[in-house]
């Protein structure tokens, strides 16, 4: 039987540990991708914090850097490839090549369809999977001119929505956008597969953020709540675990994964 390598069959856990890492985490201003990067240098790795907003970055790099980790801020449009070029640059430039990806930038746009205006529809596709192809695909490129396929540490992930996987009301620009991030990652996942890329895709249930909270607080949110299994919204920590185990040895063999973390919202 061929295995993948060498068997090892004493009990060790894969090391969660992500010392001597490079990772990259676009939207990194704001909400998930803020607490992805805060999370990743705990972990040890030199984490790249992306976005258009470079004085939120600053201040995410500054928490990280207080509590003794090692961040640095790139000021990326995902909307347009030049930005997204220049900015994986400035981290080749500062840190090296980044081994860790995190696709996490992305808008909301609410509307039933026959009121969201046709320019709506394109601004959330430009961001939420024109702007997560753009920055997956010059990861990868970077990465297998770096040696991926001989050291097989690359891990993209892709940050889609539990709305990638069932109909939301009032969303169905976000949901057919994330929709498409779902197979963006098995597509890639298959593609990269022998270039020792892993890529997932992580579908969360709600959190409140700034994409979020003013449809949380409105009548209409509270009921959507109501209807929920558990009745909340996920703490800010419910990624945690689904992303550790991703990016880290533990997640060697889980590549066109769709990981659903939404506390049974979507069911
Ligand atoms: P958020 O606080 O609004 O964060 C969105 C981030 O995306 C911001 O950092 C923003 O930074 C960045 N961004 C937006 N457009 C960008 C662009 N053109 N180029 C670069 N960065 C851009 O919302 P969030 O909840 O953290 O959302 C993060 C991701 O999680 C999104 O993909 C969202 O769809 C997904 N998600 C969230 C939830 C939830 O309940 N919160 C649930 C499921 C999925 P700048 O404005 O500084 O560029």
């Amino acid at each position: 039987m061929t295995r993948f390598e060498t068997h090892n069959d004493t009990l060790q856990a894969a090391p969660t540990n992500l010392q001597g890492k490079i990772a990259l985490v676009t939207g990194a201003s704001s909400g998930l991708g803020a607490r992805f990067a805060k999370l990743l240098a705990h972990q040890g790795a030199r984490v790249v914090c992306a976005a258009r907003r470079k004085d939120r970055l600053e201040g995410v790099v500054s928490e990280i850097v207080a509590a003794g980790g090692q961040a640095m801020a790139v000021a990326m449009d995902v909307e347009d490839e030049a930005s997204v070029k220049s900015g994986f640059q400035a981290a080749v430039d500062g840190f090296g090549v980044p081994s860790i990806i995190i696709a996490n930038a992305g808008i909301n746009n609410q509307g039933l369809a026959l009121d969201v205006p046709i320019e709506a529809f394109d601004q959330v596709m430009a961001v939420n999977v024109r702007g997560v192809f753009i920055t997956a695909v010059e990861g990868a490129r970077l990465l297998m001119n770096a040696g991926a396929a001989q050291s097989g540490d690359g891990r993209i992930v892709l940050i889609a929505s539990m709305a990638g996987l069932r109909p939301l009301p009032g969303l169905t620009a976000y949901s057919v956008s994330k929709a498409a991030v779902v197979m963006m990652a098995k597509s890639l996942a298959r593609e990269w597969a022998r270039s020792g890329i892993n890529v997932n895709a992580i579908c969360p249930g709600y959190i409140e953020t700034e994409i979020n909270a003013d449809w949380l607080n409105s009548s209409g949110g509270e009921k959507m709540l109501a209807g929920f299994p558990r009745r909340r919204v996920m703490n800010e920590d419910a990624l945690d675990g689904a992303l550790t185990w991703l990016v880290s040895d533990g997640g060697k063999f889980t590549t066109g994964s769709v990981i659903q973390v939404d506390d049974g919202q979507g069911l």
